[in-house]
């Protein structure tokens, strides 16, 4: 009887024993895990994601996936955009702007402005820029008959394709006047705007920049004027805010492409949103 009672005992330790070990088992593996899992989040949030992110980087998440700052920290993508140029002076002073900043922008181009200026254009497509058609002599596409119209855009692409070599054709209408005429045989996209600075009106740099940096938001389209050096300062003032807001500026077609939007011919685009 009283060898049974040991028997138990000793049984019963045992399995005290074995379960006290099994638990120290289980708890050294979960911390492994979360280890893991931790550094795993962390080699992300400082990696190339967050490099390309201008003045950001510094929120990467915990390890819920969810960004603490509530989405701060994702990629505003916005679009600058330069009508009626090129002009020396004034845009070769931007693009030397754009470049410092690592900004990439839209050039809707008038036809006419294209000789004596032609390094210029060149120098756009090299650095990034997308070039785009403003007609040869800046004229209201919506008043003009279909063949004069096209006659308008083909001489301006001419030249603009001899110097760039780009094949993205996008179209700005002078004055922003779109007729449905002219959407049905264009066979390019529209591209008007979302914020209009009316850089046009003789503003000051100082309210350009203001103007932009109250209104412009994630996916806008920005109409500027780079034939007036208040436009060139101004927008240059409102970049670099933007930027350390956590603004990223790429071209016309990447913003649409970034949203998942292809742009056809003969639509007419605004914004992304
Ligand atoms: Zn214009």
């Amino acid at each position: 009887m009283e060898k049974n009672i040991w028997k138990r005992m000793i049984l019963l330790i045992l399995l005290a024993l074995i379960l006290s070990i099994s638990y120290q088992f289980f708890v050294a593996g979960s911390r492994f895990h979360l280890k893991a899992g931790n550094s795993h989040v962390m080699a992300e949030g400082s990696g190339a994601e967050n490099a390309e992110i201008p003045g950001g980087g510094s929120s990467a998440p915990e390890s819920s996936g969810v960004p603490a700052d509530g989405g701060a920290s994702q990629p505003k993508y916005i679009a600058i955009t330069f009508d009626d140029g090129p002009k020396q002076g004034t845009t070769d002073v931007l693009l030397d702007g754009l470049k410092e900043r690592g900004v990439k922008a839209t050039f809707f181009i008038i036809g006419q402005q294209v000789e004596g200026n032609e390094e210029i254009i060149r120098q756009m497509a090299e650095d990034g820029h997308l070039v785009g058609n403003h007609t040869f002599n800046h004229v209201n596409l919506a008043k003009l008959s279909s063949t004069d119209g096209a006659k308008e855009l083909a001489e301006c692409f001419g030249e603009l394709q001899s110097l760039t070599g780009q094949e993205d054709c996008l179209v700005r209408p002078p004055y922003g006047e779109v007729s449905d005429t002219l959407k049905k045989n264009i066979d390019c996209p529209i591209v008007l705007w979302s914020v209009d600075t009316r850089d046009w009106t003789g503003k000051s740099a100082g309210d350009i920049a203001d103007y932009i940096v109250a209104t412009a938001k994630t996916g806008d389209i920005i109409l500027l004027h780079d034939i007036y050096k208040d436009s060139v300062q101004g927008a240059l003032m409102a970049i670099d805010t933007m930027q350390k807001n956590g603004y990223t500026f790429v071209t016309v077609t990447e913003l649409f492409e970034k949203n998942g939007i292809s742009m056809e011919s003969g639509k007419v685009y605004r914004k992304t949103y």
